[in-house]
């Protein structure tokens, strides 16, 4: 195991230092807390190598950033991407360190993943390179400790075979205590029923409470999605549901667009066939640069990072940007927006239905119980709710932006949590 520290800060780093600063001068952070929460505590970087099919061998670089943990064990999800790297993965562990804050859970923040692109390899060679990333992190993560969960290209089957190969090198008497190691893991193998779609279902929640206190009705509303995977998906399934258009959507392959409207089904269908949203019937193809210029009310972008740039703000139709992906708006793309009189629902409250329902998943697995998806899904809006009623009046209280509001609720908290307890030793 190697262990990073210091290295120098760039790309998304960057954007979440600007945004926490903001914030805390805005509340005046103490001095001594702006400096612990200015870093991540722990960077574990692991080389590892796994058997291909073919019989030759790969060796892969996982990592595993736990940010803060005043508030309670790390928790954050695992990502498979050519982008993860150290800086991302200290970025994305920290927006997580805001978001469990934001929403009241007991947790702290953390992020890690590997440095591939998943499509490339086999799915013996994903369980494989899976096991051996969780063996390789095994000391460092934990039911109490850091508990990981799906993210970009990761999903319940993924969090299934870390369950088993964390539980698996336990004593014994101690496998099952340890089911909780993750969350986001099929139904049957002690999932949460409803955390496949708990992540779109809080996005399109804030967007129906931000409607509400707009006396906006959704109904023939249009809306543009990046990104069509889990959380793409759902929102765009709830929103339809109320009767909002999509009109957009785009993928890492193609963008298409069809201002009459895109059945949300059939896409999905249609992606799982095909893989990519291309040549998805009555449609048109359009410009990849082209498609935050889509004419719209809301704007979803729920893929990546970085998105939203300087570049593109500006031509951006929406008066609404609901952010389902962690750190799509770049500080400089949120100025431009904000002068523009488009709001903005901050990753960390609009995203946050996922970790909530991750929650409610390690409490079930914690206590031996299993609860009802109708259950989950109203404990899961009102959470939702008290956060979004708290960013919303503290937004309008102090005269600030919903991001600079959601993150002084969350810094607040930690804060007080480290004033309690002073400093060891
Ligand atoms: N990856 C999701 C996020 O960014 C979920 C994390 C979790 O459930 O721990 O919020």
């Amino acid at each position: 195991m190697l262990t990073v520290k210091n290295e120098p800060k760039k790309g998304m780093m960057e954007n979440v230092m600007e945004q926490f600063n903001k914030a805390a001068n805005h509340i005046e952070l103490h001095p001594n807390i702006r400096k612990i929460l200015s870093i991540t505590n722990n960077e574990i970087v692991v080389n590892f190598p796994v058997k291909m099919d073919d019989g030759s061998v790969e060796v892969f670089r996982g990592y595993r950033v736990q940010h803060n943990n005043a508030l309670g064990p790390y928790k954050g999800g695992l990502r498979y991407h050519p982008t993860v790297d150290i800086d991302a993965a200290r970025a994305l562990a920290m927006w997580m360190t805001w978001k469990t804050s934001l929403a009241g859970l007991p947790y702290g923040g953390g992020k890690g993943g590997i440095q591939i692109d998943p499509k490339k390899y086999s799915t013996s060679e994903l369980e494989r390179i899976t096991r051996r990333f969780t063996y390789a992190l095994a000391d460092n993560i934990g039911p109490e400790h850091d508990i990981p969960a799906p993210d970009v290209n990761t999903n319940s089957q993924t969090m299934a075979w870390i369950a088993d190969t964390y539980m698996s090198t336990c004593p014994p008497a101690e496998r099952s205590a340890n089911q909780h190691v993750v969350t986001g893991k099929p139904t049957e193998s002690g999932g949460l029923e409803g955390r496949d779609r708990a992540t779109g279902f809080g996005v399109y929640l804030t967007i129906k409470f931000w409607a509400n206190k707009n006396n906006i009705d959704l109904k023939g509303k249009k809306y543009i999605v990046q990104g069509f995977g889990n959380v793409g998906y759902w929102v765009s399934y709830f929103l339809e549901k109320e009767g909002a258009i999509l009109v957009a959507v785009q993928d890492a392959f193609s963008s298409i667009e069809n201002q009459e409207g895109i059945n949300v089904d059939s896409l999905f269908k249609h992606i799982q066939q095909t893989g990519s949203v291309s040549q998805f019937e009555n449609t048109i193809e359009i410009e990849k640069d082209n498609f935050f210029k889509t004419e719209c009310d809301i704007c979803i972008p729920a893929a990546l990072g970085n998105q939203i740039t300087e570049e593109n703000a500006g031509d951006i139709k929406a008066k609404l940007i609901a952010e389902g992906a962690n750190g799509p708006t770049t500080t400089e793309a949120e100025k431009i927006l904000l002068e523009n009189n488009v709001t903005i629902i901050p990753d960390i409250l609009c995203n946050s239905g996922g970790v909530i329902g991750s929650y409610f998943e390690w409490l079930q697995n914690r206590n031996g119980e299993l609860w009802q998806l109708d259950e989950v899904m109203l404990k899961l809006e009102k959470k939702i709710k008290e956060s979004f009623e708290k960013v919303y009046d503290y937004s309008k209280k102090e005269n600030i932006d919903f991001r600079t509001a959601a993150y002084c609720i969350a810094i607040k908290r930690i804060e007080k949590a480290y004033i309690q307890r002073g400093i060891f030793p």
